[in-house]
């Protein structure tokens, strides 16, 4: 990773470095951070004259060589500095909270247009609404492209900035184009590496944020904080990690709750953690004390299924959809809960 003295290189200086690289077969691909940007070495990088001469350049502060699976990642990388920003939220130094319907119904869409309204009401700074549903069941409703036009509306209404799953190149694409501001990647797919790539590539240069969560079946930590690098490596760093339980489930709830990885994950990688209590315990009941052990934990945000009638929900909307009052209640005391926790 090269890092230039000043916060970016100019294209002159860009072209200078890409020019050495490339006489030792190498390419360089630009990341960009908020505060500054870095410039990845692709290839064997190991080569002491190449690293020597980019390192002589009067414009260069270092090559950083650290030793991560994950270098854009790692904590101590100099993207660490990067701060996304959405919803007004400036993600990790206030709350961020995520709020919607699991699946936007297509035949009744006042539902949607109504929780959006409502959980902007109760807090929310980004809407979710599930436009493509990965079903476990292929005879259950699968999503509809016609709910994309729902989506949009209530972000058009509501000011609020939109989440959807995508699960293909397809649905990638309808999503950019239709400018939804934050990209879900879901845990069936938060392993699916060509489809990390491709998404990385979609968003390259644009301010499109990723949610991605963390696999059910995913194993070490590092293995979570590799997908998110898949990513950012094609140049775009808003990606936040989204624990959202995993397998075997812990007996009476759908997962094993996951928002105890928090601490771990912040001593590894500098991503923002927005947790998801809805899929964790997969009852409206339990999501209150998942969402505030999130936050006590130290993740940065929530990620919570709500609906204005839940028992009038598709999807997992019935189960563990709260209601708007019982978001407010949840934001209320996540905020309390973040001062308290933060003020140490
Ligand atoms: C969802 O957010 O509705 C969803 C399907 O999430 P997950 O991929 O975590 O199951
Ligand atoms: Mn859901």
């Amino acid at each position: 990773m090269i890092i230039p003295k000043g916060p970016r290189l100019t294209p002159e200086q860009l072209h200078e470095v890409t020019s050495i690289v490339e006489e030792f077969g190498c390419r360089i691909q630009t990341i960009n951070g908020t505060t500054r940007s870095v410039y990845a070495i692709l290839g064997d990088e190991r080569s002491e004259t190449m690293r020597g001469r980019i390192e002589g350049l009067p414009y260069i502060d270092r090559i950083d060589s650290i030793q991560s699976p994950f270098k854009l990642m790692d904590v101590r990388s100099d993207l660490a500095s990067h701060e996304i920003r959405i919803g007004g939220v400036a993600v990790r130094r206030q709350l961020l909270v995520i709020a919607g319907q699991c699946t936007i119904d297509p035949k009744n869409p006042n539902y949607f247009i109504e929780t959006a309204h409502a959980v902007k009401e109760a807090g929310a700074h980004v809407l979710r609404g599930g436009v493509w549903k990965p079903r476990t069941n292929p005879y259950s409703f699968q999503g509809d492209n016609r709910s994309m036009e729902i989506l949009l509306e209530a972000s058009r209404q509501t000011g609020l900035p939109v989440n959807t799953e995508v699960m293909d190149e397809e649905h990638l694409r309808l999503a950019v184009e239709a400018g939804v501001h934050m990209i879900q990647v879901g845990t069936r797919n938060a392993l699916n590496y060509s489809l990390l790539r491709q998404i990385g590539a979609a968003i390259a240069g644009r301010s499109t944020i990723v949610l991605l969560k963390r696999s059910r079946h995913m194993g070490p930590i590092d293995e979570f904080i590799s997908a998110a690098e898949y990513i950012v490596n094609f140049g775009n760093p808003n990606v936040m990690l989204c624990p959202r339980g995993t397998m075997p489930t812990l007996e009476g709830y759908r997962s094993h709750p996951d928002e105890s990885i928090t601490p771990l994950l912040k001593e590894r990688t500098w991503a923002p953690v927005i947790v998801d209590p809805s899929h964790s315990v997969g009852k409206a009941t339990y999501v209150e004390a998942c969402s505030l052990a999130a936050i006590a934990y130290g993740a940065d945000g929530l990620c919570i299924e709500a609906h204005v009638n839940p028992a009038k929900g598709i999807g997992d909307d019935p189960k563990q959809s709260v209601t708007p009052d019982t978001l407010r209640r949840i934001v209320e005391r996540a905020r309390a809960v973040w001062a308290l926790t933060r003020s140490t």
